[in-house]
């Protein structure tokens, strides 16, 4: 029995055989000089074999919800195209070679072109038709990609990475867990996973070669460790705890439908955290009230975590897909949340290297440097708004300036698109994101210039403790339930309350059902959380009462800090109209 450690980007306990996928046996194709009357039957070879390869994609695309639908018929046209075929065809015809060569050098020489254009969605082609005709040449050679296909329902698969269409086949195919060595928390696998419940690892050394194929594996993804041939005691007890999980997951269904609220009758609207259109069809499903926080960042990425420019066009599609679906359900979309420890690639394309990114030019501050890039967005949402309920959320504010320069930039696309001619909702509601001690502070001015709070505890733990939230070595002094978080976020609950600015809460800490107390203690009524969690948060509200959780307050000690007296003094300030 072996144990490997990993970082956990999937929450879950799987137990199954170990199937590697690994790219690194790359299938040979050989270089054969052949005769004319081969070429003819080799002809009829590529044309099964692109036959097998839409046959496949088609079959991949019953089932598959919009998103990755979508993928699947770029996939479907370049089989199709006509024009590449008959390249295809024309080099063969004059080449001495077989036919597999020459399929590679035509999407070799298709691919660089394309890279040649230095556009990161050119790129993104490229690698599409690397994996399309791949696929082909593989079919030609007698072989099927990773035979992921026959991937039976118990594997946990062991890869230094995976494509989306590889991902895709594997989710569609039920596997139990995954573990690579590539990605990160916002890589697209691991949100894939998440949205689908499967538990994963990344940042494993060498995965392909700490196992065999067939090893008994346990994946446990919240202590984030791999079992290779576990014995039989530790294989029992996470049998055990595999059952147990689905029986409590049987028991949480039943809370789909129901509404969020405490056993005393308080309403608490409990909306999910999305990134991706998937990840709102997921929410949709698990009976989220909306979205409370759309995170915009995975549209400016690649597979690779590079940036990509997304155009106004294709972040419109995407929003109006995500307000259609939720109907007349709020829709909070976050402006771009760049820089820092996310999509650090942006910071390519900054004035200057920072030194500090986690204090340096993220978020708000860069797309107001960046207004080509901010002004992108903010068409692409107000186009977006007459498909739904849109409401707008800025991160990492810490002034006031920063809404106004925004509100100025929005009059003046809506100026564009009254020009135009193009419809929008004059009445989007703008929020900001209070995320750092400054705004937390600053909170009773603030609420003047926007329409709503959204506290971000993720970030306001790491500013105010002074602790990076991504580094291990101090993630000990890292809590939210340090008294000072608490102190801070029960000030602009106050704040809200007073200033009648609508709160909610869509850092992790809502997501946690030992925390939400805390936050319903403080009279947050608005819970953002990961899609997966609402119905275990739904079954805590269910057998809890408000009445019961007033001790706490005193336990946070905001009676004997100057909290308490501010939040008096506000209340006079707001009565008497000063
Ligand atoms: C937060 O900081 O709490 C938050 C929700 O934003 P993110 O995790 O995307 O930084
Ligand atoms: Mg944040």
């Amino acid at each position: 029995m072996k144990i490997y450690h990993g970082k956990s980007v999937s929450q879950g306990i799987a137990v199954g055989n170990a199937f590697i996928v690994n790219h690194n046996e790359k299938p040979i194709i050989p270089k054969i000089k052949i005769t004319k009357e081969e070429k003819v039957h080799s002809w009829a070879r590529f044309e099964t074999a692109l036959s097998d390869v839409t046959e496949y994609y088609k079959t991949l695309k019953e089932g598959s919800n919009k998103e990755q639908s979508d993928i699947i018929d770029t996939y479907l046209m370049m089989l199709s195209d006509a024009t590449f075929i008959t390249q295809i065809k024309e080099e063969f015809d004059n080449s001495k070679y077989n036919l597999e060569f020459c399929v590679k050098q035509c999407t070799d020489d298709m691919a660089s072109h394309m890279r040649s254009y230095g556009d990161s969605y050119f790129a993104d082609r490229a690698n599409d038709i690397e994996d399309v005709f791949g696929r082909v040449i593989l079919s030609l050679l007698g072989k099927t990609s990773e035979n992921l296909d026959d991937i039976s329902e118990n594997s946990i698969v062991f890869a230094e990475n995976l494509s989306t269409s590889e991902a895709m086949t594997l989710f569609k195919n039920h596997v139990q867990g995954i573990v690579l060595k590539e990605g990160g928390v916002s890589s697209h696998i691991s949100i894939i996973a998440r949205t689908y419940g499967i538990p994963a690892l990344v940042g494993v050394e060498n995965p392909c070669e700490i196992v065999d194929n067939g090893n008994p594996i346990v994946l446990d993804a919240i202590k984030s460790i791999i079992v290779i041939n576990p014995d039989k005691m530790t294989l029992f007890d996470y049998s055990k705890k595999v059952e147990e999980l689905k029986n409590k997951q049987i028991e949480l269904d039943k809370y789909r439908t129901k509404k969020g609220q405490t056993k005393d009758g308080t309403t608490i609207r409990i909306y999910a955290n999305i990134s991706s259109l998937e990840e709102a069809e997921i929410a949709k499903q698990e009976g989220a009230d909306g979205i409370g926080l759309f995170r915009t960042e995975f549209l400016f990425m690649n597979n690779e975590e590079s940036v990509k420019m997304a155009t106004e066009n294709e972040q419109f599609k995407v929003y109006s897909e995500v307000l259609k679906l939720m109907e007349e359900k709020p829709v909070t979309i976050r402006t771009l949340d760049c820089g820092g420890d996310k999509i650090t690639s942006f910071n390519e394309i900054l004035t200057s290297e920072e030194k500090n990114p986690l204090l340096g030019c993220r978020a708000i501050r860069f797309c107001l440097k960046r207004p080509d890039i901010f002004k992108t967005q903010l068409r692409a949402l107000y186009r977006a708004s007459v498909n739904g309920n849109l409401k707008i959320l800025l991160p990492m504010v810490t002034n006031f300036s920063q809404v106004t320069q925004t509100r100025n930039l929005i009059k003046e696309i809506q100026a564009e698109l009254d020009a135009e001619n193009l419809p929008y909702n004059k009445d989007v509601k703008l929020g900001i994101m209070i995320e750092t001690p400054c705004a937390a502070i600053m909170a009773d001015d603030l609420s003047r210039t926007c329409d709503f709070f959204s506290i971000g505890s993720n970030d306001l733990t790491q500013y105010l403790i002074a602790v990076d939230r991504e580094n291990t070595t101090v993630s000990d002094l890292y809590s939210e339930l340090n008294p000072s978080v608490l102190r801070t976020i029960a000030w602009v609950s106050w704040v809200a309350k007073t200033t009648k600015t609508p709160i909610s809460v869509c850092g992790e800490m809502a997501s946690r059902t030992e925390m939400i107390k805390y936050l319903l203690t403080f009279g947050i009524r608005d819970l953002s959380v990961s899609p997966r969690s609402i119905s275990s948060i739904k079954e805590m509200l269910a057998n809890c009462t408000i009445s019961e959780l007033s001790e706490l307050e005193s336990n946070c000690l905001i009676n004997k800090t100057i909290v308490k007296p501010a939040y008096e003094m506000l209340k006079k300030i707001d009565k008497t109209g000063k």
